[in-house]
């Protein structure tokens, strides 16, 4: 029996990279929850997806009821078996944004969008994960959720979710921000993605003992070349990867991306939970799929053929660490979300 594995937004960039990946591998079922199922249908076309261990599924993240109604249709779908993998991966980015936009929820969308909702669908998919033997839930997070690096720490605006006034409002329109204070697109970016890393440690914290789940979050590089930064200006998006591959030496390629995150659901070693993983160094020769491959091995389990060992725990910055904030983040989020 394949394991099943969950992906919000495997239409485009890192999700996409990540299901090829998953599926040359065999031995995974995905299926990915996207917004778009035309253009799933495409994408997957183009790709060249392996329909019989691929199957798209609708989810509008930016609506409470889509996700519910989602994980309605996962559990008829799986018919008893094990989920085995859950990735919440989808996310938007509006850092020019003066005003907030909106979600039918009344939230902001980049809020609902990234944090809220996979908030919700992980708290409904859990109770389908118990009978896995090796369970895992990955967060996609970001540098700028942790400050202690340049990415994070250095470049305003800085992820801080303060005392999380917002929230515990409900952060509901004309309420944007968690914080409560002006809404900023940039920082609100940022906020979801520091609220992802801490809601994984959360987990971990919680459930990791009861449940035998691996929670973690992973940085999986500066993707410069997705369709991310869409709503950045046109000047902008045309030298950032410049700008990253050259000068910074951050700037990972959309595959070896994919390849890291397939890491992560895919190494032995990444069963450990609570962990924040990251990569050393810049991207270099030969660390792809097809490299792996070629080497012999789709698998670097043990490090052979490929630059896996170049993963690593990464320290966590005293933000996405503050229990007293974390439990405060668990309490509100369940609250606005209904998950609980
Ligand atoms: P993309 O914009 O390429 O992919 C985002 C995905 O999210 C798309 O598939 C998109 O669907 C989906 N999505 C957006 N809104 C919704 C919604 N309402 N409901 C369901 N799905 C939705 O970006 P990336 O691949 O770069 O981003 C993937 C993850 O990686 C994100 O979590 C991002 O924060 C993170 N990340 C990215 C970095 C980068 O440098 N790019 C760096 C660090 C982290 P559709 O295809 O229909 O547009």
């Amino acid at each position: 029996d394949k394991k099943l594995v969950v992906i919000t937004g495997t239409s485009s960039g890192l999700g996409k990279a990540t299901t090829k990946a998953l599926l040359r591998a065999k031995e995974y079922h995905v299926i990915g929850a996207v917004r778009d199922l035309e253009k799933m249908q495409v994408v997957a076309e183009l790709e060249g997806f392996d329909m019989d261990r691929f199957t798209p599924m609708e989810v509008d993240l930016a609506n409470f009821e889509s996700v519910k109604a989602f994980t309605e249709n996962l559990d008829k779908f799986r018919g008893g078996r094990p989920i085995d993998r859950l990735v919440c991966n989808a996310a938007v980015y509006q850092p020019t944004l003066e005003y907030p936009k909106w979600t039918v929820d009344g939230h902001e969308q980049q809020l609902q969008i990234n944090y809220l909702s996979h908030f919700l669908l992980t708290s409904k998919i859990m109770p389908m994960m118990t009978d896995s033997s090796d369970a895992r839930v990955v967060m996609i997070g970001s540098v700028t959720g942790n400050d202690n690096t340049v990415g994070g720490g250095g470049v305003y605006p800085i992820a801080d979710l303060k005392e999380l006034d917002g929230l515990e409002l409900g952060c509901k329109k004309p309420i944007a921000m968690m914080d409560g204070y002006n809404f900023n697109g940039a920082k609100m970016y940022k906020d979801t993605k520091l609220a992802l890393m801490m809601t994984s440690n959360m987990l971990h914290e919680r459930f990791h003992r009861s449940t035998g789940i691996a929670f973690s979050s992973i940085y999986p590089g500066c993707i410069a070349e997705t369709p991310l930064f869409r709503e950045k200006r046109p000047w902008f998006r045309k030298y950032f990867p410049i700008f990253m591959k050259y000068i910074t030496g951050g700037f990972v390629g959309e595959e070896e991306a994919g390849t890291r995150l397939f890491q992560v659901l895919h190494d032995p070693k990444c069963t450990k939970s609570g962990v924040y993983w990251s990569w050393n160094g810049g991207p270099r020769e030969g660390r792809g799929i097809e490299a792996m491959e070629k080497g012999g091995q789709i698998v670097g389990a043990g490090g052979a053929g490929g630059g896996w060992e170049s993963i690593f725990e990464n320290d966590q910055s005293d933000k996405v660490l503050n229990k007293d904030l974390v439990q405060k983040l668990w309490e509100n989020t369940n609250e606005v979300t209904g998950a609980q």
